[in-house]
C-alpha cells in the first residue's frame, strides 16, 4: 500500500470574498483558501482519505499561508512548489445587488499556471489508487502540458484518473480552446464528473442526460457522474448501471465548492468500499451516490468552500435521517 489514497493536482489560490464595509466606508475582503482540487483534497481528507496535493504557489505571504492551511487540514504538501519567480494567483469575488457572484482573476503568470513537469514529485503516486485533476491548470502556461503528462504518468503508475472539467470560461482565451483541451483530457480519464452546463458545452447536445450518453458512447470511462445541482445527480457505471438520485434535503445558502465536495465524498466512500467500481453491487453504487450527494448538499448549508466541508459524523447523521 502506498502513502496516499488520493493525489490531487491543481490550482491553489486566494479567494478574496466581500464581507462588508470598513469604518472608512471601503469594501472589506476576507482572505480564503481556494481552488477546486485543493477543496477536493480537503473534503476527502476530512472524510478519512490520505491525500497529497501537487501544485505551485508563490513564495510570498499568500502562498506560504496556503501551504500552512493545507497542512492544517492534514493534506500532504511535499509536492507543492513555492516559486520565487511567480506570484500566488488571486481571485476577487464580487457580489451584485441581487447577490449574484462574479470573479476577477489576478493570474497573469500566476504561479499555479507555471508548474513544470520536471518539478512534480511523482513518487507521491507510488501505490496510490486515485489521481485527480481538472481543466483549470490546462488553460495556460507550463501547467497545461504538465497536466496532460501527469494524467498519463498517473495511469502508468496504476492510478485511476478522476477528471472534473470544472469549466471556468473566463480563464480561457476562447471557448473553443477550452473545449479542445477538455476533449484532449477525456481519453486520459477513467472517472469523470460533469455539471449540466459542462455536458452540454462539450457535446453541443442541449439535454444534459443525452449529452452524458453521447460522452459515454465516445469515451471508455469507468464512471461518468453528471451532477444536477439542487436536482442531485445521474451517474453511469460499468455494465450499463445508471443511478439517478435527488439531492440531499438541506437548506442551501451558498453552493460554492458543492461539486468539489461531491467529488471528495464520492472518492472517500469508494476508498472505504475498498474495491473497483466494476466489482460493486447496485446497492453499493447507490450508497456511494447517496453519500456523495450528502457531502455536496451539506457543503451548501454553510458559507465558503473548505470551511463549509462536512465531517464524517455530519454526513452519517444526514444519511441516517433517510
Ligand atoms: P458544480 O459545483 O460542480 O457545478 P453542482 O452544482 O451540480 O456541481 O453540485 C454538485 C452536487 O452538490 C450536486 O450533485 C448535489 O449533490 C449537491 N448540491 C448542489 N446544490 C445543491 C442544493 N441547492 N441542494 C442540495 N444539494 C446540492
Amino acid at each position: 500500500m502506498g502513502r496516499f489514497d488520493l493525489v490531487s493536482l491543481g490550482e491553489l489560490l486566494i479567494d478574496f470574498t466581500p464581507v462588508g464595509v470598513s469604518g472608512n466606508g471601503n469594501p472589506v475582503f476576507e482572505r480564503n483558501p481556494g481552488g477546486g482540487p485543493a477543496n477536493l483534497a480537503c473534503a476527502a481528507q476530512k472524510l478519512g482519505a490520505r491525500t497529497a496535493f501537487l501544485g505551485k504557489v508563490g513564495d510570498d505571504p499568500f502562498g506560504r499561508a496556503l501551504k500552512a492551511f493545507l497542512e492544517s487540514q492534514g493534506v500532504c504538501t511535499e509536492g507543492l512548489r513555492l516559486s520565487r519567480a511567480y506570484q500566488t494567483t488571486l481571485a476577487f469575488v464580487h457580489l451584485d445587488e441581487t447577490g449574484d457572484r462574479s470573479f476577477s482573476f489576478y493570474r497573469k503568470n500566476g504561479a499555479d499556471t507555471m508548474l513544470r513537469f520536471d518539478e512534480m514529485d511523482l513518487s507521491l503516486l507510488d501505490g496510490c489508487p486515485y489521481f485527480f485533476c481538472s481543466s483549470v491548470l490546462m488553460s495556460e502556461g507550463d501547467s497545461r502540458e504538465t497536466s496532460f503528462r501527469a494524467m498519463k504518468a498517473a495511469r502508468e503508475k496504476g492510478a485511476a484518473v478522476y477528471f472534473d472539467p470544472n469549466l471556468r470560461l473566463n480563464l480561457w482565451g476562447s471557448p473553443a480552446l477550452a473545449r479542445e483541451n477538455i476533449l484532449r483530457a477525456l481519453p486520459l480519464a477513467d472517472l469523470v464528473k460533469v455539471s449540466e452546463e459542462e455536458a452540454v458545452f462539450l457535446t453541443g447536445e442541449p439535454d444534459p442526460r443525452r449529452a452524458a450518453q453521447a460522452l459515454l458512447r465516445e469515451y471508455r470511462f469507468q464512471a461518468l457522474l453528471l451532477t444536477l445541482g439542487a436536482d442531485g445527480c445521474c451517474c453511469f457505471f460499468p455494465g450499463g448501471v445508471t443511478v439517478e438520485q435527488p439531492a440531499a434535503r438541506v437548506h442551501a445558502v451558498d453552493t460554492t465548492a458543492a461539486g468539489d465536495a461531491f467529488n471528495g465524498g464520492f472518492l472517500a466512500r469508494l476508498l472505504r468500499l475498498g474495491k473497483p467500481l466494476a466489482a460493486c453491487s447496485r446497492a453499493e453504487l447507490e450508497g456511494l451516490v447517496r453519500y456523495a450527494n450528502a457531502v455536496g448538499g451539506l457543503t451548501t448549508t454553510r458559507k465558503g468552500s473548505i470551511c463549509a466541508l462536512p465531517s464524517a459524523q455530519e454526513v452519517e447523521a444526514l444519511l441516517a435521517q433517510g
